[in-house]
């Protein structure tokens, strides 16, 4: 063996696994070797579906999903309760004169309003100072609150369709 160019070779390294404790010796240029993993503990020896997170990935992983789970619904209760036929007329702000009008004639929630809607616009405009302005008012505000309208579908036009399609063209 030529001198001088080959490391010092150990005979007895000793192998640590840092997983399951195991220790061996190898020959080697290293004196100890420390291993995350080894034949005693890892997953393809062992047959075992143990997963082994030394970096914490996994915790890392599943802290993740339970947050944005837990967003999810933080979300949809919130989404629930702007849409909740529960909700206050006044949460509306539909101006002091056209909530009056509402309690007097016994409406003070948005499913009552809703059940109203469900009549037809007279459902409403029949409440005595309760206008057109008012129950437009009313229609815009529980539309941009996500409120679907139990009218719209009869009462609504769709909403601007091009010129183009109300003349009729010939090919
Ligand atoms: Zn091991």
């Amino acid at each position: 063996m030529k001198q001088g160019i080959h490391p010092k070779y150990f005979p007895n390294a000793v192998v640590t696994c840092a997983t399951c404790g195991t220790t061996w010796t190898v020959g080697s240029t290293r004196e100890s070797i420390h291993t995350d993993l080894c034949f005693n503990c890892h997953p393809f020896y062992t047959g075992e579906q143990r997963i082994v997170d030394t970096e914490g990935q996994v915790d890392r992983f599943i802290k993740k999903l339970d947050a944005r789970a837990t967003h999810k619904q933080q979300e949809e209760s919130r989404k629930a309760s702007r849409t909740s036929p529960e909700l206050t007329v006044t949460a509306l702000n539909l101006g002091v004169r056209a909530e009056a009008a509402l309690a007097k004639a016994g409406v003070t929630t948005v499913g009552q309003i809703m059940d109203r809607l469900g009549q037809g616009d007279d459902g409403l405009l029949s409440i005595e100072g309760f206008g057109r302005k008012s129950l437009a008012d009313t229609k815009k505000r529980l539309r941009s609150r996500g409120f679907e309208l139990p009218s719209e579908a009869v009462n609504e036009p769709a909403p601007e369709a091009p010129a183009s399609e109300a003349e009729p063209t010939e090919a």
